[in-house]
């Protein structure tokens, strides 16, 4: 059965389209089960009518004719109960209904199971038989579950691409294309799509016409013959060291490289019109599959060498296309998993917004386009990237959307939207220069989270009173190796000036997780819970040790350094760390610096520190609660993993509860706490923390201004009031909405999302609708 699953899912993932998808599966189905019929029931969103699309058994003139109403017949049980559902004599069954376009009165089981993505039932697949006796076992049933999950995702992404919308016999039609995926950094982008794909992945190359075929020829050519050079070296170099029959094996590459085999496909391909790199993955796809699935396992393994030599041959046709990217004006980066890097390539007054496949709006990406302030849509886990290509999008990093080639109608609300935004952003520049402070007299410190040097410059125009999490790594990510002593320097004296006098609060590096460095890999199979943090550079000194250097002789003649040790979950932790820092200290001041100690803190981000607040601030100066951690390993939720982002919440009454006791008892050791994770940046978890006490407030610059006007419009009594209804509470869904109906009805529902004027917001979900 396995064996069979596999081949079915390989055969499906390569069909062209959802019709030869769902054709391939009824009749591999049918034929794997020995029924008669095999057929497949789609969920039409328009009409909300479940839709024959395909069948292998009943009459072929009923398929995309036959329809039934969501509750209509054992399909529409089937849907509405979601589960399977096996009968012995379906005609008998009060809800069969009988369509004799089918011919189906002649079978009499039934097993019907619902396809279900996410949640929300997508169709039902069924498998009948004629002879009365037949009931499908339980073995059969659990093979049609399987099929059935396998298909959802496939059907879910023909579904996001637009392929299944418009297919209600009604005739309605066709919308703006939507993508759903998870807000990652606030704003909207409208601009032109360019998919980004890691280095030779012949997966993610897309489909496109050759502009010039004799140029295409040429590059093909020009890597056919540099990978042959590659391999005869490689073979020459081992030639001493392999035995006959393994050398064979380069043989068999320069065979397949030879003008009549692989070579002489690409060439037609491109002579038909496809650009060389897609005109490979073509070819070296359909050379896999038909390897992948012969039954010879010898055979089969030699699917790893065509992709292997794909890969190669790919590699060298980048390389020449390499010098010829031209960013568009208005850049939309579309990935499967965006990295600083491909962000950093995009001349930044030409990017404006980004989308990626992988992630959540908690990755680090993710709080990097926040902080350079690019609307970004992350975790769209069904979009087709390379379809997007030089595609119109919208990018609405409020809601999580993204449309592809949007109508007029639609691309004019989003303007509006824009417009708003921006008028918004520019009325706030009055508040520059005044304090955060309620209009009861309370202050709140509004410092800033940065990692590069745009941040800083965003950051003083926003008027941020100091930098409250400085994340070193982002400067160790965009190199290639680890930065000198010397260039540490250099980036941490650029950030401690921008801000002198004001604190510039240094933490120490913060890798592991999902922060990788390309030239220090950490390959774990938990790498949340695993090498992280403070962990990491105690065991490795010599890292910590010039870091801590560099940040103390950067801070000469400024005294604002606050030093910040991330990922604490033991006393011991920080104990070393400051012997550490002492030691630093006192090395550097015998080296002739003038410097003066500087404040050292802890970070507050693991559960365990949560209940050893008191332990911690006797020994640091200061404490700041890292929420966005905090949340992920209080709730047990993967903060880039999108398949749970809807649990990942802030405003859970756990997460709440915790930091109530965080900032009670900091304050009762007698030491302040502030906050730079991202809940300190949304309007309403700003409130809330000011009620809770907490002395300072960190974020992204982009946020700075709209929290701050809030908290000038309101006194500390009534933040005190809703944090105490607030935690009476016991939904993290109902905390969110009692708190942004409450800033609402005091006049601030334009921070929480724009665009809500009466007829935009209208438009826009008469569009959705
Ligand atoms: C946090 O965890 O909240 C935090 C500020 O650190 P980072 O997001 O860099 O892990
Ligand atoms: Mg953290």
């Amino acid at each position: 059965m396995l064996e069979i699953l596999r081949s079915l899912v390989q055969e499906v993932n390569s069909a062209r389209d959802l019709q030869e998808a769902l054709g391939i599966i009824v009749s591999r189905v049918q034929k794997a089960m020995g029924t008669e019929v095999c057929s497949v029931y789609l969920l039409d969103p328009d009409s909300n009518r479940y839709i024959l699309m395909a069948s292998e058994g009943l009459y072929q003139q009923a398929v995309g004719k036959v329809s039934l109403g969501y509750s209509e017949g054992l399909i529409g049980l089937v849907g509405s109960r979601e589960e399977p559902i096996n009968l012995e004599d379906a005609p008998s069954h009060p809800r069969y209904r009988y369509f004799p376009e089918t011919g189906e009165e002649r079978f009499r089981s039934f097993l019907g199971v619902p396809i279900i993505h996410h949640r929300r039932v997508l169709g039902v697949l069924v498998v009948q038989q004629r002879e009365n006796s037949r009931c499908f076992d339980e073995g059969e049933e659990a093979f049609l579950v399987t099929v059935s999950a396998q298909l959802a995702g496939v059907i879910a992404h023909s579904e996001a691409t637009g392929a299944i919308s418009g297919l209600s016999l009604t005739g309605a039609e066709a919308k703006d294309v939507s993508f759903s995926g998870v807000a990652g950094a606030q704003g909207v982008a409208i601009g032109q799509g360019v998919a980004v794909y890691p280095a030779a992945d012949l997966d993610a190359v897309p489909e496109k016409q050759a502009e010039d075929i004799d140029q295409e020829l040429q590059l093909f050519s020009d890597a056919v013959t540099a990978v042959r050079e590659d391999i005869e070296r490689v073979a020459r170099r081992l030639a001493s060291q392999l035995r006959p029959e393994e050398q064979a094996l380069f043989e068999v590459y320069l065979r397949m490289l030879g003008d009549n085999a692989l070579p002489g496909e690409v060439v037609n391909c491109i002579q038909q019109g496809l650009w060389a790199q897609g005109a490979l993955r073509q070819v070296v796809q359909q050379y896999v599959r038909h390897f992948e699935m012969m039954d010879d396992l010898y055979l089969r393994e030699r699917a790893v060498d065509i992709r292997d030599l794909g890969r190669r041959l790919l590699s060298h046709l980048q390389e020449g296309n390499q010098q010829e990217r031209v960013y568009p004006e208005r850049t939309v980066l579309v990935s499967e998993e965006l990295t600083p890097a491909m962000l950093g390539e995009v001349p930044r007054d030409q990017l404006v917004g980004l989308v990626s496949v992988r992630g959540s709006g908690n990755s680090h990406v993710a709080i990097l386009a926040r902080a350079m302030g690019v609307p970004t849509v992350m975790g769209l886990v069904d979009i087709p990237v390379n379809q997007l290509d030089g595609k119109e999008l919208i990018v609405d990093g409020f809601e999580g959307q993204l449309f592809a080639s949007p109508s007029a109608d639609l691309r004019a609300v989003y303007q509006e939207i824009c417009d708003e935004e921006d008028e918004l952003v520019r009325g706030l520049e009055v508040l520059r220069d005044k304090p955060c402070e309620t209009t009861d007299g309370h202050r709140v410190s509004l410092l800033v989270n940065t990692g590069l040097m745009t941040d800083v410059v965003r950051s003083l125009s926003h008027g941020a009173e100091g930098i409250g999490l400085y994340r070193t790594e982002v400067p160790f990510m965009i190199k290639d190796r680890f930065p000198s002593e010397q260039e540490q320097r250099e980036y941490y004296r650029e950030q401690l000036e921008a801000f002198a006098p004001n604190p510039v609060t240094m933490r120490t590096l913060d890798i592991g997780g999902d922060k990788a460095l390309t030239y220090f890999p950490i390959q774990e199979e938990n790498p949340f819970l695993g090498w992280r943090g403070i962990r990491v550079t105690l065991d490795h000194p010599e890292i910590f040790l010039v870091q801590v250097r560099a940040m103390l002789k950067a801070s000469e003649g400024l005294n604002n350094l606050q030093i910040m040790l991330p990922m604490i979950s033991n006393i011991s932790e920080v104990e070393e760390s400051l012997h550490l820092i002492y030691r630093v200290y006192h090395e550097v001041r015998e080296e002739g610096y003038d410097i003066h100690m500087p404040k050292v803190g802890v970070m507050v981000e693991v559960p365990a520190a949560v209940y050893q607040v008191r332990e911690l601030a006797d020994r640091v100066d200061f404490l700041s609660v890292g929420s966005n951690d905090l949340t992920q390993y209080l709730l047990a939720v993967d903060r880039n993993n999108p398949r749970v982002a809807q649990l990942y919440h802030s405003y859970h009454p756990a997460v709440l509860q915790a930091l109530v006791r965080i900032a009670h008892d900091a304050h009762a050791a007698g030491k302040p706490v502030s906050i730079c994770g991202e809940l300190a940046g949304d309007p309403g978890g700003a409130v809330l923390l000011m009620a809770m006490g907490y002395d300072a407030l960190s974020m992204n610059a982009a946020s700075l201004p709209k929290v701050k006007s809030v908290i000038r419009n309101l006194s500390l009594e009534w933040a005190g009031q809703l944090l105490e209804d607030v935690l009476l509470l016991d939904s993290p869904h109902v905390i969110k909405s009692c708190v942004d109906l409450s800033l609402r009805s005091a006049g601030f529902g334009r921070y929480l999302r724009p665009g809500k004027t009466a007829t935009a917001a209208a438009l826009k979900e008469q569009m959705l609708q």
